[in-house]
């Protein structure tokens, strides 16, 4: 899911043009023709949880494209104006409806190829009943035997999952960071 290129200037409304900026810059950006703003795009944050109960996880049914249908963690793009830690419970409470205390920052996953980083924070369920928003078809708890694995979402919540359990039959739980390449 690679991100649309910029079309139109944000100041001025002229199509762009994608070139190397004259200020001595090395990369193609899109720099107006007009006003000369030069449009910078760089990765944005997905934050998220992950949230358990006993040795169980919870895990949200998609609502939405892309992957709809499919099994993720709660997560989505960081706003302007939240801390990592602000965004990922928010998201918690929009997709899942859960009540959590939320816990250690658990994985960093680089996702360059789309210039995404996903961040997932372990969450302690307080509650083990939900109230799902639009954006969730279902969520429910699942044991490690009992996920399903071909039905993830995205390899970021996949990895944070095989990790998360990793962890939990070690009997502790440390960071985790990913490269997705
Ligand atoms: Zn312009």
């Amino acid at each position: 899911m690679h991100r649309k290129p910029i079309k139109h200037c944000r100041a001025c409304g002229t199509a762009v043009q994608y070139r190397v900026p004259d200020d001595g810059d090395t990369k193609e950006r899109a720099v107006c023709p007009s006003c000369v703003t030069v449009h910078y795009e760089n990765p944005l944050n997905v934050v998220g949880t992950v949230p358990h109960w006993g040795d169980k996880v919870l895990l949200c049914k998609r609502n939405i494209e892309p992957r709809w249908g499919k099994w993720t963690l709660p997560a989505g793009f960081m706003e302007l104006g939240e801390t990592t830690a602000e965004g990922a419970a928010r998201e918690t409470v929009e997709e899942a409806g859960a009540q959590f205390e939320l816990q250690e920052l658990f994985s960093l996953v680089n996702v360059p190829v789309v210039g995404q980083v996903h961040l997932f924070y372990r969450a302690r369920l307080t509650s083990d009943q939900f109230a799902p928003g639009v954006e969730t078809i279902e969520a429910r708890l699942f044991a490690e035997d009992e996920i399903p694995w071909d039905e993830i979402a995205f390899q970021t919540v996949k990895q944070t999952l095989q990790r998360y359990f990793g962890d939990r039959h070690a009997g502790h739980y440390q960071f985790h960071a990913i490269d997705l390449v």
